[in-house]
């Protein structure tokens, strides 16, 4: 764990719960995301510092805390700069802002934790001219307000969240979602993408991301197909949510509650968009009922 792998000429990865992707350039350096925390920083820079390379830059691919947590130690034992995309900056800057979005009021204690809520720290927004030569980004929307992933000039893409791995469908069946329509495009662009090597946020790299984007769009229209099911009588979002634990299985506390809550909750504003279910209003109940 957090021993750095050599994946390209100028391409490395920082193997631990959230990989980190470093490029080096003539004896500097950025990295993609920052680690889960401090500790998680400090062994990364330690990898860095050891080749007595200079971090110049940390490019975060989103806001959530175990991409971003690290971001205020690597900034402020080095000095380098961080950028992420569009509103995620204001997010790394005031991160009470993650929780809040989340649980839709001020935020309860547990959700407050530096599992939701990373170290704050000055956070600029990400556009082409922070790259240095030979790194470029594209948006991959959907699981988080923006995302964004990055390809080095070895052809290696640093995915981010934007696919899941098999081993957390396998626990969950539900992974986090912001917006379900735009994940879908996500999963169709990579498709698309060129590359010699993919390498996701939360699990081994890969060749070939197609068969692993396709486990992905399957657990979509499976997790869709059950909340219609479940919602043939109609059910409220508490119990929509209630009858998702269930179904899956799912381990009851407050932070998996509002992370699933808040999934569903954009499930069922995309299955309104598409008109497969119906607001119901039963006095003073809403209710969400399959179409
Ligand atoms: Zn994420």
């Amino acid at each position: 764990m957090y021993e750095m792998i050599q994946v390209g000429e100028h391409t490395y990865y920082v193997a631990s719960p959230t990989n980190v992707g470093i490029y080096e350039y003539g004896g500097h350096c950025v990295t993609i995301d920052s680690g889960s925390d401090g500790d998680a920083a400090k062994k990364i820079l330690k990898n860095i510092q050891e080749r007595g390379w200079k971090l110049d830059k940390v490019f975060c691919t989103h806001s959530h805390a175990d991409h971003t947590g690290g971001a205020a130690t690597l900034a402020e034992r080095t000095g380098c700069e961080v950028y992420a995309p569009g509103v995620c900056a204001q997010i790394l800057r005031y991160p009470y802002l993650e929780p809040v979005s989340l649980y839709g009021g001020f935020p309860n204690k547990e959700m407050r934790s530096k599992f939701i809520m990373a170290k704050a720290c000055d956070c600029r927004e990400l556009d082409k001219s922070a790259l240095p030569d030979g790194l470029e980004f594209t948006e991959l929307n959907g699981h988080d307000f923006e995302q964004v992933g990055f390809r080095t000039s070895d052809g290696v893409w640093f995915l981010a969240d934007s696919v899941v791995s098999e081993a957390t469908f396998e626990k969950y069946k539900i992974a986090y979602l912001y917006d379900v329509g735009e994940h879908l495009k996500t999963l169709s662009k990579l498709r698309t993408l060129e590359g010699e090597l993919f390498i996701p946020s939360h699990r081994e790299p890969l060749e070939d991301i197609s068969e692993l984007v396709n486990r992905n769009v399957t657990n979509v229209r499976e997790v869709a197909s059950v909340i219609k099911n479940l919602c043939r009588e109609g059910l409220t979002t508490d119990g929509l949510i209630e009858k998702i634990f269930s179904e899956f299985g799912i381990k009851l506390y407050i932070m998996q509650y509002e992370l699933i809550g808040s999934t569903a909750r954009s499930f069922i504003s995309w299955l309104l968009s598409l008109g497969e279910i119906e607001p119901v209003f039963d006095n003073s109940r809403l209710m969400w009922k399959s179409t």
